[in-house]
């Protein structure tokens, strides 16, 4: 059983803070990914687990250990970067071999361990090669091969599909989750792309400025992100928001109107509140049953989807995700309508998501 347990975990270079106080819970066998804005912080907290990089204070169990003081190597773990690290001048077969010779495995082991990766893998037919003699997913599934050969009781992954083109990368996304569906080692797996949270993860952490900001399944932080952050980081288009004012049971817009609010608010709720709507939870209305007068603006067809930017009333534009024959005319006015139990609220000033 490989949980893995941070509490209190804390960084800082020199006087800079860069994550305060972090605690985290990983189970056996899960899929994890961290994600947020460049600098946040994942890569740091990444290698902390790695053993790469010192922790300033708190305590980092693996599987019930305590490992804060152990060498990498000690913590039973394998790591794979964005940039691969191969040993150009190693073949495939050597650099899988290299950290196995190192804790001075025997051959026979060795020759089990990479025959075992490379059929998991398909690397056979590349075996001799060396690695400038790869593509790049083909240099990808070598590093992940030198992390299996291992067999380590927790894998950590920092962005290893950035180098990789937006076709390969859908491909290898898909190869690194059915991976762990195999061998179902813990797996801790960090991102920028909240494309790549959202398919791969059994549990999204989402990161910002050193803290998580929510922590939870894929579709539960989409359906109920905990914030504004969360809500527009997760989702693309991202997110519509609306700040207006609390009436009694609606919230005003201005000059885009008055959205009923019902009993979706809770009594306490601030004056000051954001309306969230996604996208793809907008429909251009049939005959009077509009909620918002909206002019489009710009159209966008993906092939799949028609993506619409549309000008409210007060100036400020909603993106409208419809189907891909929709038909709009840009400068026409239209009605858009939503289904009420789509809509979210939040604290305009803290951010926070107002609970129903
Ligand atoms: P991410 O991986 O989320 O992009 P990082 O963990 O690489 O973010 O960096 C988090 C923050 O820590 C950044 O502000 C970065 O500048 C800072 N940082 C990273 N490494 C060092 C270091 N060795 N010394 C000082 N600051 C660092
Ligand atoms: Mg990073």
């Amino acid at each position: 059983m490989t949980e893995v347990r941070l509490s209190g975990i804390r960084k800082r270079y020199g006087s800079v803070e860069i994550i305060p106080d972090l605690d985290l819970e990983i189970e056996d066998g899960e899929f994890v990914v961290l994600v947020g804005p460049s600098g946040c912080g994942k890569s740091t907290l990444l290698r902390m687990i790695a053993g790469l990089e010192e922790i300033t204070a708190g305590d980092l169990k693996i599987a019930g250990r305590r490992v804060n003081e152990l060498s990498p190597r000690e913590r039973n773990i394998a790591m794979v970067f964005q940039n691969y690290a191969l040993y150009p001048h190693m073949n495939v077969r050597e650099n899988m071999a290299f950290s196995l010779k190192l804790v001075k495995a025997d051959k026979a082991t060795i020759d089990q361990q990479i025959g075992k990766a490379s059929a998991i893998l398909g690397l056979d037919p590349l075996l001799d090669r060396l690695p400038r003699q790869l593509s790049g997913g083909q240099r990808q599934r070598v590093a992940m091969g030198r992390a299996i050969v291992r067999d380590p009781a927790v894998f950590l992954f920092d962005e290893p599909l950035s180098n990789l083109d937006a076709k390969l990368r859908v491909q290898m996304r898909a190869e690194i989750r059915g991976l762990h569906d195999r061998l179902k080692a813990t797996t801790i797996y960090v991102t920028h792309d909240q494309i790549e949270a959202m398919t791969m993860a059994d549990k999204i952490v989402v990161m910002r400025d050193g803290r998580m900001e929510q922590a939870g399944r894929p579709m539960d932080l989409y359906a109920n992100p905990a914030n504004l952050f969360v809500a527009t980081f997760l989702g693309s288009p991202e997110m519509n928001l609306l700040p207006g004012t609390r009436r009694e049971a609606s919230l005003d817009l201005g000059k885009d109107g008055v959205v009923s609010t019902g009993t979706a608010l809770p009594s306490a709720a601030p004056a000051q509140i954001t309306l969230g709507v996604r996208p793809h939870d907008l429909q251009i209305a049939v005959d009077g049953d509009a909620a918002f007068s909206a002019t489009v603006a710009l159209i966008e067809r993906t092939g799949a989807e028609t993506v619409l930017t549309c000008a409210l009333p007060s100036g400020r534009t909603v993106c409208v995700v419809g189907p891909a024959q929709l038909a709009a005319r840009n400068g026409e006015r239209i009605g858009l309508a939503f289904d009420p139990a789509h809509l979210r609220y939040f604290d305009t000033q803290t951010g926070r998501a107002l609970a129903a």
